[in-house]
């Protein structure tokens, strides 16, 4: 078997060897042993066995809710309006803050369950199925991943998929957990974030860049953020622990800065290219 971001030689990744991850030579992108074909590791997805495995986490609607914010807040760096492609949409809590906040939204879930409730609950317009197999309406400004990307076997196919919603310009934000991190190394085969079954590759800042690359994606940044980014504050509830919460927070300040590869999670921005101006748009 090859890599399949840059096609390189696979060979035993040393830190997780009791999980059987195998490591890219070239790009550094980490693969985890799959019994079958992508097929498989669709049906998870489309029948509802990941929702079944991860439901805590995927109806937290306060915490995944707050998630949203974060992540909104960092996007608006980049793109302050416009339209929000998100692949993997969940239960539609992300798409429904942007919404709130000014994005127009559509996207692909392919869990039955969870993009009913994205429709039928939170409102937005979620198709269900995969972003290989829908319709492509290149109008979107900004396509968002967050957590996805490590879900496939084939990554750089599911980036084509995302890029093809975008109009030429527009971004690409993705999330995915950081196995470079020294906290994914220090743990190794009990990481949290390998997610055995779940989790078919495992991003590098080197494998991420190559994957947004062989996608045909400009990449515009890539840092690293620790997993406490996204903690809420619930200290806030209860008036005697606010100094309390105030003083962690400052002791904590360096773990909410970026880095080029220490945080527990991985960010990209990527931007499909323009045309470049006085020439007509190939095809
Ligand atoms: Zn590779």
């Amino acid at each position: 078997m090859s890599c399949p971001v840059c096609g390189a030689e696979l060979e035993p990744a040393r830190a997780f060897a009791a999980a059987g991850l195998e490591c890219c030579t070239a790009c550094g992108l980490h693969v985890s042993a799959v019994e079958d074909d992508a097929g498989a590791g669709r049906a998870t997805y489309a029948d509802d066995r990941y929702l079944a495995a991860r439901s805590a986490v995927q109806w937290h609607e306060v915490q995944r809710r707050h998630e949203a914010r974060v992540r909104l807040r960092w996007m608006r760096r980049w793109l302050a309006q416009g339209e929000l492609f998100e692949v993997g949409a969940a239960a539609g809590w992300f798409l429904d803050e942007a919404a709130r906040s000014g994005y127009r939204v559509r996207g692909v879930e392919p869990s039955p369950r969870l993009s009913d409730h994205a429709r039928r609950v939170a409102g937005r317009d979620v198709a269900t199925g995969y972003a290989e197999d829908i319709a492509t309406v290149p109008s979107a400004d900004a396509a968002c991943l967050w957590h996805v990307l490590e879900h496939g076997a084939q990554p750089v196919t599911l980036l084509r998929a995302a890029a093809a919603q975008l109009r030429p310009g527009g971004l690409v934000f993705v999330e995915v957990p950081n196995i470079a991190s020294p906290a994914a190394q220090r743990m190794g085969s009990r990481w949290s974030s390998l997610e055995a079954g779940f989790h078919l590759v495992h991003f590098t800042p080197g494998a991420l860049r190559a994957g947004l690359e062989r996608a045909g994606l400009v990449v515009l940044r890539i840092e690293s953020v620790p997993a406490a980014t996204y903690l809420r504050p619930v200290a806030w509830a209860d008036p005697r622990r606010v100094l309390g919460a105030l003083r962690a927070a400052w002791r904590a300040r360096a773990a909410f800065r970026t880095h080029p590869w220490r945080g527990e999670l991985l960010r990209a921005v990527a931007q499909r290219p323009a045309p470049v101006a006085g020439k007509p748009a190939a095809g």
